[in-house]
């Protein structure tokens, strides 16, 4: 490998790294429209019922909470480091957190979890088996560690000298383009995601495998995604910044120490976005590539939070990232309001599939085209995908220039 691309390389992991992680966390203002139902598991002599489970430790089961932030959208700091062990197991959810809180805690959590799981998959309209197969096996980090370190190209020593692979070299499934060769690194770059995000669990595990053989190294450790929802009681949150969203489940405060009564609506939205980051990006585990309004607006609307009663006056399709949103709203709460507003359009005039298959052109996108958005301006891989997917009321293309120029106009008609 050569200086220049050592140098390519080196800055576009930072690139990753720099903007690597999660997104604010959610303030939510509470709602008074049906909510679904959370735990609302009381009997009659007021005590509060809770899902089967147990306590385990990660030093006997070796189930310890991932090192890699990207995996936890770089929130649930505790759950990286000094709780990575701790844990209570239920059915389908794993609670991490400081073994000196509240056993209620943790139950509380699972509970919350696992009554929920089922509507988010409705919700989004995604079945648990196709979860589970877009669902990578393994965090971020060792997809960041293959493709830089190896899939895009490494040294082998022959007797020859040195000579320089890449994936096509070492995979024969890899559906190598006539113009590998002659291809830039970002062109193969985006090429390798596509085919990473298309590959099974094995194909992921046999890169892995090869990778740890050519380095002596294993570039996985403890960053696998778990088949259950993965929570971090997060003691750095409160009741406004409550919940976050992440690949392998979600960041919440934990119940003693920052209660909500709308905590089931919470839970929910943050489920929506762990779905979102499983379909469409699964590689980054949090949402760079796509728009603020429409990951905020889909969580929001579909989680039967607080939608505004009137679009007027208000620009919510404006807001890229999250400069943007300061720069269109007073608060937070207000904005996600507006987001749900642009959102429910969506959802009206198109079909649940019709955005599924949106995330998924996200997911395996092998164009050229930028992967991260900036403020005011949409990816090229969110872009590309909602003007192919979305469709206005009369069943014309709605593109995301348009929708972001007449947006009263087109919620009017
Ligand atoms: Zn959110």
């Amino acid at each position: 490998m050569n200086k220049i691309k050592l140098a390519l390389i080196a800055v576009v992991s930072f690139a990753l790294v720099a903007c690597g992680g999660g997104e604010s966390n959610e303030t939510v203002s509470n709602n008074n429209s049906s909510t679904p139902s959370g735990t609302g598991n009381s009997n009659s002599n007021g005590s509060t019922s809770y899902v089967a489970g147990s306590f385990k430790s990660a030093d006997l089961t070796g189930a310890y909470f991932p090192s890699d932030g990207a995996a936890s959208g770089n929130g649930g700091a505790e759950c990286l480091s000094s709780f990575n062990y701790n844990y209570f197991e239920s059915e389908d959810v794993m609670v991490y957190g400081d073994p000196n809180l509240p056993d209620t805690d943790f139950k509380h959590a699972a509970t919350l979890v696992e009554n929920l799981l089922n509507a988010a998959f409705n919700a989004v309209g995604i079945t648990r088996q196709e979860f589970d197969d877009y669902r990578p096996k393994y965090t971020p980090q060792v997809f960041n560690n293959l493709i830089n370190g190896y899939l895009l190209g490494f040294t082998v020593e022959t007797e020859q000298g040195a000579e320089e692979h890449d994936i096509s070299d070492l995979d024969s499934d890899f559906p190598a383009p006539a113009n590998w060769s002659e291809m830039t690194y970002n062109q193969r770059y985006s090429f390798v995601i596509g085919y990473w995000n298309s590959a099974s669990d094995s194909k992921h595990g046999e890169l892995v495998a090869s990778y740890t053989e050519h380095y002596q190294f294993d570039p996985v450790g403890y960053n696998t995604v778990a088949d259950k929802v993965v929570v971090c009681l997060d003691q750095t949150m409160n009741g406004s910044r409550y919940g976050q969203g992440s690949i392998i489940g979600m960041n919440i405060a934990p119940n003693s120490t920052a209660s909500r009564n709308d905590d089931d609506e919470v839970v929910l939205h943050e489920l929506i976005h762990m779905i979102q980051f499983n379909v469409a990006v699964p590689t980054e585990g949090a949402a760079y590539g796509l728009d603020r309004w429409f990951t905020e607006g889909q969580a929001t609307y579909l989680a039967g939070q607080k939608v505004a009663s009137s679009h007027s006056g208000h620009y919510p399709v404006h807001v890229v990232d999250l400069y943007d949103e300061g720069q269109h709203f007073s608060d937070t709460g207000l904005a996600y309001e507006h987001y749900a507003v642009a959102y429910k359009y969506i959802d009206t005039h198109n079909s649940k599939a019709e955005v599924l298959n949106m995330l998924l052109d996200i997911r395996n996108y092998q164009g050229e085209g930028m992967r991260t958005r900036s403020s005011g301006v949409s990816s090229d891989i969110f872009q590309e995908s909602f003007n192919v997917n979305m469709h206005k009321k009369d069943g014309t293309q709605l593109t995301i220039n348009d929708y972001r120029s007449n947006y009263h106009t087109i919620l009017n008609n």
